[in-house]
Order: structure tokens, then C-alpha cells, then sequence
């Protein structure tokens, strides 16, 4: 290396930008599912005592650890995710400085950042907010046309468009995984071991869903107005009328009971033994779709397939150890676009590997 000083003060100078960027992520992580503005009230705040935070403990990396991950006013437990948040973007920036040429790099560098928050809200909210997909769609386009070494050519207008279409490639292929797993997966059945008590109760405009041990809200299951929740009974009283055996045939505003419907609205509490469920599932958010898309915009076409894929087998291969591992809970919902990030990360580093590995599989 020529300049091993230079390139040492450089790297520093990526890590500590990336630590700082990091921090302003954890703002949007924190506001963007809620829609509270970034800039009003302009400091941080503790989430706990609403307390502002001044400039000095509010340091990226340094003050999650000099204050052992407290709140200074009340003592409150700050969730580790601040601190990780800052370290990966901090890797992320020194990792993408050191392995591409500049332009492309700080393109890079906002790519990770949408991926960051798009990964750590989907984890906690199961949503990928519209700033965050559409965001990145928009910044990737850009990224492209301003670099035309992203989508691997020197004219503007041929990356704006390879950008534009690697985006719509993302959108209709995950779209159309979507639906054919409606058609293959669309529902889930779930099969109690032993006859098991259930209790519906309204609340509002919703309704508390309880099955043994796990609780949930009735709007959860339903996404479009012809899904069907199946719920087969050995006894059900619905407001105070007992029936025997039967299968209720739920749609999200109705009950069906052997043929005679009761609107939902008139219903305040249904209680019962079950022994067999059946969900309406929606394998994936709409989010998924436009946030495969962003990843197209900054990436290409090609990592669309990849990410895709390896998104699906990390998920598939999760999914495994969470059946084998943990107890099964059939409500839970999975967040997709973690896996998504995962994929384009590992293309966005290693794609060129992945695609020599490729060629030869092929004998080129
Ligand atoms: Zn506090």
C-alpha cells in the first residue's frame, strides 16, 4: 500500500462515521413505526422518563457503555439494540470502505443503512415501513445514476434503467412467490394434542382471541375479506347459546354455525373446547415486496434472485431450529425481510465469488 497511514486514518474515520450514522438509525428505528417526526423534539430522548438526553451521554458505542446500558436521570434499562445498532453500522461502513472503491462505497453505506432499519423495525413491528422500502427504491435509482458502477456499466441512463428494472424484478417475483404460496400455504392447520378451552372476547372494534395459553387480537388473522378462520368445536356457547359439536366458520365480521350466520357485531363473547384450527395465512407483508425491490435499485437483478434465495433458505433453516428448539407457537408471525437483508448482504460482499463459483458449477 502506498499511503498505509492515510489508509489507517481512513478506516478510523469510516468506523467512528459509521458508529455516528448508526445512532441517527436507532432514531428512525425508534420513530419511524410510530411516525413521530426525526427532527421535533430535536435531542434524543429517554424512552422511559421522556427525559432529554444531552450531547455527552448520548456519545455512539462510548455512552451505552460508560452508562452500563442505563438511563442516567432514571435509571431505566436501555435496550441493547441502541448499542448493536451503532456497532453494525460501525462494521458495516469500516467493512464496505475497505473492500470497494470510494463512489461505490458511500453508495453502499446508505444502502446498509435502509437495510438496517428495515431489519431491526420488521423484527419488532412485522412491517417494513413505506420510508424505508420505497425509500431505498428511490435512493437506490439515484445511487445508480449518480455511480454507474453499481449496475456495472459507465452510462447514467443505462444504470437509472437496469436500477429501475432489478427493482420491478424484485416487486413482481416476490409477488408472484406470493401468490402461489397462498394457493400451496394459504392456510395453516393446527392440530391441539388434547381438547383444548378457547375464549373470543370483543374489545372495540377488535376482539381478544385467547386459545390455551396463547393470546392474540382477531384482526391479526385476517388480510382480505374472504379469508376463512375454520375452528372445530366439541363445545361452544356463543352469548349464552350452548351448541354441541360443531365447526365455526369465521370470516373477519362473521360466524357461520351449521349454516346459520351471526354478524360479529352482535356477538360479544364466544367461549368453547377446540381440538382443531385452521388460519388463514399470509406468508408474507406487501413490505417484503417493495423491500426486495430496494435491494434490486442499489444491487442489480441478479442479487434480486439471490437474496430471494438465500433469504428463503436461512428462513427455511431457522425455522427448523425454532421447531426443533423452542416450543411451538403456532400464532407467531416471521418477519421476511431480515432474511432479505441477509441475502443482499452476503451478495453485496461476496456476489462476485458467488457467481465465479456459478460459472465453473456450469463448466464456463
Ligand atoms: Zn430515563
Amino acid at each position: 500500500m502506498e499511503h498505509p497511514t492515510h489508509d489507517f486514518f481512513f478506516s478510523i474515520f469510516a468506523f467512528l462515521l459509521g458508529a455516528a450514522v448508526g445512532s441517527f438509525l436507532n432514531v428512525c428505528i425508534y420513530r419511524w413505526p410510530v411516525d413521530l417526526s426525526i427532527n421535533r423534539p430535536r435531542r434524543s430522548f429517554c424512552p422511559a422518563c421522556k427525559q432529554p438526553i444531552p450531547w455527552y451521554q448520548n456519545l455512539p458505542l462510548v455512552s451505552w457503555l460508560v452508562l452500563g446500558g442505563r438511563c442516567a436521570n432514571c435509571d431505566t434499562r436501555i435496550s441493547f439494540r441502541y448499542f448493536a445498532v451503532e456497532l453494525v453500522t460501525a462494521l458495516f461502513f469500516l467493512a464496505i470502505w475497505q473492500r470497494f472503491p470510494w463512489p461505490v462505497a458511500i453508495a453502499y453505506w446508505i444502502f446498509v443503512s435502509f437495510l438496517i432499519i428495515g431489519t431491526f423495525i420488521d423484527f419488532e413491528h412485522l412491517i417494513i415501513p413505506d420510508r424505508v422500502t420505497i425509500g431505498g427504491m428511490i435512493a437506490g435509482v439515484a445511487c445508480s445514476v449518480i455511480v454507474p458502477a453499481l449496475m456495472e456499466t459507465d452510462s447514467r441512463v443505462a444504470a437509472g434503467i437496469r436500477a429501475g428494472l432489478a427493482a420491478a424484478l424484485g416487486y413482481v417475483i416476490l409477488w408472484i412467490v406470493l401468490e402461489a404460496g397462498k394457493i400451496a400455504f394459504g392456510r395453516k392447520r393446527v392440530q391441539f394434542d388434547s381438547p383444548t378451552a378457547f375464549t373470543w372476547t370483543k374489545r372495540g372494534d377488535d376482539a381478544d382471541f385467547v386459545v390455551g395459553t396463547e393470546e392474540s387480537l382477531w384482526s391479526e388473522y385476517f388480510a382480505r375479506e374472504n379469508d376463512r378462520l375454520l375452528l372445530q368445536c366439541d363445545e361452544v356457547t356463543i352469548d349464552r347459546h350452548e351448541y354441541g359439536s360443531v365447526t365455526l366458520a369465521f370470516r373477519y365480521d362473521r360466524v357461520d354455525v351449521d349454516g346459520r350466520v351471526l354478524m360479529l357485531d352482535d356477538v360479544t363473547h364466544i367461549s368453547g373446547i377446540t381440538r382443531q384450527l385452521v388460519i388463514p395465512r399470509e406468508a408474507m407483508g406487501r413490505g417484503d415486496l417493495k423491500f426486495l425491490a430496494a435491494i434490486g435499485a442499489f444491487l442489480g437483478w441478479r442479487a434480486v434472485l439471490f437474496s430471494l434465495f438465500a433469504g428463503s433458505l436461512l428462513g427455511s433453516i431457522i425455522g427448523l431450529i425454532t421447531l426443533v428448539v423452542g416450543k411451538p407457537v403456532w400464532s407467531a408471525k416471521l418477519p421476511f425481510g431480515p432474511y432479505l437483508a441477509f441475502g443482499a448482504v452476503v451478495w453485496m460482499f461476496f456476489g462476485e465469488v458467488v457467481l465465479h463459483w456459478y460459472g465453473t458449477l456450469l463448466g464456463r
